[in-house]
C-alpha cells in the first residue's frame, strides 16, 4: 500500500534527505586513492549522528555499517572494510539516515582519482538515467513508465539493467510501496499518488545485467566482473510533479563541478 505524505511530512522527509545529501557532500572530498571504506564508514556515521539524526542502515536487517560500499564490479550492499581505494576504482556509496521519525536514503557513485574513458561514460550514462527516470515521475504514470525510461535510456548504450534490486517507496520505513524496478513496460504497474516519495535508483552494468552474491549475505557483484554503476535520489510528487527531496549539491561543491541537471525538478 502507497502512504502518501502531508506537505509537513515531507518537509521533514526533505530534512532527513539532504544529512544524507550533506554526507556523501562531505565524503566527496575524503574519496580518493588510499583510503579505506571502513574510514570512510566512521566519518559518514559520526557526520550523521553530530546533525543530530541516525545511520539509517545501521543494523537496519542487521546491516554492520552506515554506509553499503560497493566497489567497481559490485552493485550495491558491499560492506565497508579495510582495503584502501586505488587511483582507476570507482565507489558506489550508499547512504541512510532517520531523523524525525523518517528516512532520507540516496546514492553516488564516485570516481576515485582518474577512471577509464568506458567507466566514466558508465558513470555519466548512470546518472543521467537516474534524471530521465525522475522524469517520468508524474501524475497519470506508473511505475512501469519509470523503469521503461531508465532502461530504454541505458539498454541503449548495451548496458544491462539489474532485474533484482528495485527503487521503492521511503519514508517511515526504509523500504515501502511501491517497488521501482529500472526495467518495465509504459503503462503498467502501480499508478502514482499525490504527496507520496520514493526512492529511484539505477543501477546499471556496463556488461550483462545478471549478477551473484557473495556468501556475506550481502554483497551484489555483477556476473561479469564488469562494473557498475548506482545513482539514487528521494523524490516527491507535489502539484503531479517530481520533486527532488535530495541533492547532488554538497557533492558538486566539494568536486568543483558545475551542473543544472537538478534545476527541473527544484520547488519554485
Ligand atoms: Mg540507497
Ligand atoms: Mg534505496
Amino acid at each position: 500500500m502507497i502512504i502518501p505524505k502531508s506537505s509537513e511530512e515531507i518537509e521533514l522527509m526533505r530534512e532527513s534527505a539532504l544529512i544524507v545529501s550533506k554526507t556523501l557532500g562531505m565524503l566527496a572530498g575524503e574519496v580518493k586513492p588510499g583510503i579505506t571504506t571502513l574510514a570512510l564508514d566512521a566519518l559518514a556515521e559520526t557526520f550523521i549522528r553530530d546533525h543530530g539524526a541516525l545511520p539509517g542502515f545501521k543494523g537496519l536487517y542487521d546491516f554492520p555499517n552506515t554506509l553499503c560500499m560497493s566497489p567497481n564490479a559490485q552493485v550495491v550492499h558491499g560492506i565497508p572494510n579495510n582495503k584502501p581505494l586505488e587511483e582507476g576504482d570507482i565507489i558506489s556509496i550508499d547512504c541512510g539516515a532517520l531523523k524525525n521519525g523518517f528516512y532520507g536514503d540516496h546514492a553516488y557513485t564516485f570516481a576515485v582519482g582518474e577512471i577509464d574513458p568506458a567507466t566514466e561514460k558508465l558513470l555519466k550514462i548512470t546518472k543521467e538515467s537516474l534524471y530521465v527516470g525522475i522524469d517520468a515521475f508524474r501524475k497519470g504514470n506508473r511505475t512501469g513508465d519509470v523503469g521503461y525510461a531508465i532502461q530504454h535510456y541505458t539498454e541503449a548504450h548495451g548496458y544491462g539493467v539489474v532485474r533484482e534490486l528495485v527503487g521503492h517507496g521511503v519514508g517511515r520505513k526504509m523500504h515501502e510501496d511501491p517497488e521501482m524496478p529500472n526495467y518495465g513496460r509504459r503503462g503498467q504497474g502501480k499508478q502514482f499518488v499525490e504527496g507520496m516519495v520514493v526512492a529511484i535508483e539505477p543501477m546499471i552494468n556496463q556488461g550483462t545485467h545478471r549478477i551473484k552474491q557473495l556468501k556475506d549475505g550481502w554483497t551484489i557483484l555483477t556476473a561479469d566482473g564488469l562494473p557498475s554503476a548506482h545513482f539514487e535520489h528521494n523524490v516527491a510528487l507535489v502539484n503531479g510533479q517530481p520533486q527532488l527531496l535530495s541533492t547532488f549539491k554538497y557533492i558538486y561543491d566539494a568536486l568543483g563541478i558545475s551542473s543544472d541537471e537538478e534545476k527541473p525538478f527544484i520547488s519554485a
